[in-house]
């Protein structure tokens, strides 16, 4: 079980708009805001407003979260820029722990597209 809010966390603070973002979606379960560190012209981060560190904790309790996750990410993808698929598309990226290459522990997903080249990859 997670705690609903750490005080500690910079996403949790995003969320509570204790620290300032460019928001792209909120609802009462999920929040969508810009990457400050933009690696294509449209990056944004995806977050449950719950506290889940990461995708290791994810259990049973949080498949309708999880759904609602992923099947909102293609809605914001186009309206944030993306093209339409096939030609044009989008990359999902969920980091998860050390060896996964997670700096900010508390889940989200990466939604990154538009017209190439990207910085990273
Ligand atoms: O997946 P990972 O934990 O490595 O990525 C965290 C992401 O959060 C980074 O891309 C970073 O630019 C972003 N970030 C942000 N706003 C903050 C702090 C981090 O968009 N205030």
């Amino acid at each position: 079980m997670s705690a609903q809010h750490d005080p500690n966390c910079i996403f949790c603070k995003i969320v509570a708009g204790q620290i300032p973002s460019r928001k792209v979606y909120e609802d009462e379960d999920l929040f969508a805001f810009h990457d400050i560190h933009p690696w294509a012209p449209v990056h944004f981060l995806m977050v449950p407003k719950v506290h889940i560190p990461s995708m290791a904790q994810v259990g049973p309790e949080h498949e309708r979260l999880m759904g609602r996750l992923l099947t909102l990410a293609p809605k914001l993808a186009m309206e944030q820029g993306c093209n339409p698929y096939p030609e044009g598309g989008f990359r999902i990226v969920c980091n998860t722990g050390q060896e996964g290459g997670q700096e900010v522990h508390h889940l989200h997903i990466h939604v990154i597209g538009g017209p190439r080249p990207w910085a990273k990859g």
